[in-house]
């Protein structure tokens, strides 16, 4: 029996403002009621204050953070304010960075270690291009990714891997459960060859394109632990049955 509790983690990407707090609102207070399931939302940081502030029983987290600690970077933000926003964790590593902002696993890895020590939990985002799967190296490809952007230490419950294939971001192209348990187990593997037994406690997410008509079957599936969800997390109308599918 694993002892993980399924975790639904809705990321806004670069939508919303004031005027949807409503929304998370409505989604935090089925969350609140739904106590076998942990659910965060990470809105863009404009909203990581007004959100905390409304909602301060409810897990928000940034969508990013910078791998230093304070300094000159113009435009970033780090895990430090965020975590004085109000935020309780950060994704790091997601493909629209790494693809997007040119991120190393290197660099990857440094914010990961950043915010954990600023204290923030942290989802590591990895997963491979169509090309990538499309030649038959998406493991290889994904665990080298993994193995490469895990901090150097970290306590097994302020992390969780998020398994994203980018063919699979806000396409409706879903990878099939077969897919993503393959890919799980493996990713679950190279945890093991990491820290030992503690790897059983990390949660493993799946995200790509998941909605209120996939979740079920995708959250049943062997080390599936929850899911990232972009699209599908904007409206409670549209998050809750996901949430409900999880419980
Ligand atoms: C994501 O942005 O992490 C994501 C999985 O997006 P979507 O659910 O829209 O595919």
């Amino acid at each position: 029996m694993s002892e993980r509790r399924k975790y639904i983690v809705g990321n806004w990407k670069m939508n919303g403002t004031r005027d949807d707090l409503g929304e998370a609102a409505a989604i935090a207070e089925v969350a609140s009621a739904t106590d076998t399931v942990d659910v965060a939302l990470c809105p863009p940081a404009t909203l990581v204050a007004p959100m905390a502030d409304r909602l301060a029983e409810f897990s928000i987290g940034g969508q990013d953070c910078h791998h230093a600690e304070a300094g000159a970077y113009t435009g970033s933000i780090s895990a430090a304010m965020l975590r004085d926003a109000g935020a309780r964790l950060v994704i790091v590593g997601h493909s629209e960075r790494r693809e997007g902002c040119g991120e190393s696993d290197a660099i990857v890895r440094a914010k990961a270690e950043r915010a954990l020590a600023d204290g923030l939990d942290v989802i590591l985002c990895v997963g491979e291009s169509k090309a990538i799967r499309d030649a038959g190296d998406a493991e290889r490809h994904v665990t080298a990714q993994l193995a490469a952007s895990l901090p150097a230490s970290f306590d097994s419950a302020r992390l969780a891997i998020a398994y994203e294939p980018i063919w699979a971001i806000g396409t409706g192209d879903v990878a099939t459960v077969e897919d993503v348990v393959a890919m799980h187990a493996a990713l679950r593997a190279t945890l093991a060859s990491r820290i030992g037994d503690d790897a059983a406690k990390i949660r493993l997410l799946y995200g790509g394109s998941v909605n209120g008509a996939n979740a079920a079957e995708l959250l049943a599936a062997a080390n599936v632990d929850g899911a990232l969800v972009g699209g599908a997390s904007l409206t409670a109308v549209k998050f809750l049955p996901i949430i409900e599918a999880a419980a």
